[in-house]
């Protein structure tokens, strides 16, 4: 399994922030950026909500966003069930309007370290991540599937994994003793710069990855139908978000010179091959 290095960050990626980032080596050849879903209810200054021209920019460059919510997360008294429904509800609903991908997760933060709290504390925490899950559990909630994941101290991340098994872990400082995190913060070194690029400066957080599904999603979008380009063995889709296109075969129709879907006329099949820059799905 090779890491996979990429960034969180609570600055919106204009263009021009974007190839800061794409500019930096920080990052492997492929690379991810944490965003949040929302602005939630905190006073922060910074535009931290994803928008979806955000989500289509960045995927049009091949860039995987990894989704994460927080509200309040560094609170305690702020987690209790009632808010974990709120809060599922709310990040699903966004999550939607992004056009997140299918089964993938949602990071939910909790910035507390589960060794100062006590145990009623603990319990509230639980189930504020009970509620989260059995409100994703839920199909006409949750009708795109997301999946459970947390973002927080590594300490945590490993508590909460105790009792959620399927939980993708955002582990950030302090780490503690957890190894198993499906996204790492790795901590700056000292003096480490953010990312700058002719004099603008996006603020992030490094973070790696050795997972191959980690919950990195991009935006593609089809909307027209398969095109006839001339092609003895494919007909083809250009994506309106990246403009590449995607391939499939040819469906003859009983003559065999005939593409039932796009229409093509001539012998179906041969060793005619399609261009090798082929996304994938
Ligand atoms: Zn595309
Ligand atoms: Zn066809």
């Amino acid at each position: 399994m090779s890491t996979t290095k990429g960034y969180d960050t609570l600055i919106k990626l204009t263009t021009e922030k974007l190839n800061v980032l794409i500019a930096d080596s920080r990052h492997t050849p492929k690379f991810f950026v944490g965003r949040y879903l929302t602005r939630a209810h905190v006073t922060n200054p910074a535009p931290k909500e994803m928008t979806l021209s955000e989500v289509k920019r960045i995927s049009a460059q091949f860039i995987d966003i990894v989704s994460i919510f927080e509200n309040i997360g560094s609170d305690i008294d702020y987690f209790t069930e009632t808010q974990g429904e709120t809060d599922a509800l709310e990040a699903i609903d966004a999550a939607n309007s992004l056009m997140q991908t299918t089964y993938t997760p949602i990071y939910f933060a909790a910035e507390v370290v589960v060794g100062k709290l006590t145990s009623a504390q603990k319990t509230s925490l639980r189930a504020y991540f009970n509620k989260i899950s059995t409100v994703l559990s839920n199909a006409s909630q949750n009708p795109r599937h997301y999946k459970l994941g947390m973002y927080g101290p590594g300490n945590t991340c490993n508590y909460l994994k105790g009792y959620f098994p399927g939980l993708f872990t955002m582990s950030g400082n302090p780490q503690g003793n957890y190894s198993t995190w499906t996204i790492k913060q790795r901590p700056k070194a000292t003096n480490e710069q953010h990312p700058t690029l002719n004099g603008v400066t996006v603020q992030v957080d490094f973070d790696e990855t050795n997972a191959s599904n980690y919950g990195g999603w991009q935006y593609h979008s089809f909307p027209s139908t398969w095109e006839n380009y001339g092609n003895a063995v494919r007909h083809r889709k250009e994506c309106s978000i990246c403009h590449n296109y995607k391939y499939e075969n040819h469906v003859p129709d009983s003559t065999g010179t005939r593409c039932t879907v796009c229409g093509f006329q001539g012998i179906i099949g041969g060793t005619q091959e399609a261009p090798d820059d082929e996304p994938t799905e």
